[in-house]
């Protein structure tokens, strides 16, 4: 978590300072939508659609599991969705 200033107007949602080291992309793969325990795609930050947290995942390795976190009956089951891609071979 970081520092105060910003836990009090979180609106759930990734937090970035410079968005010269992001690029907004249409790409498929960030509309998919993946079970928990699943294999990751590609590494990057991935946000569960039930309740807004976010992790890390690293490609090749599995999704955070169905007992990961609670959610109330609203919130519906876990599902995890890529929010942003982490480039290792950058060009
Ligand atoms: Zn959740």
């Amino acid at each position: 978590m970081l520092s105060g200033s910003l836990t009090g107007e979180r609106t759930a949602m990734a937090i970035y300072k410079s968005g010269a080291y992001l690029t907004q992309s249409q790409d498929a793969a960030f509309d998919a939508e993946h079970e928990p325990g699943g294999a990751v795609p590609h590494s990057g930050i991935y946000r569960c659609m039930g309740c807004g947290r976010e992790v890390v995942a690293e490609e090749s390795r599995k999704l955070p599991p169905q007992n990961h976190h609670e959610h109330s009956s609203a919130q519906g089951k876990i599902r995890w969705r890529m929010i942003v891609y982490a480039d290792h071979k950058p060009k």
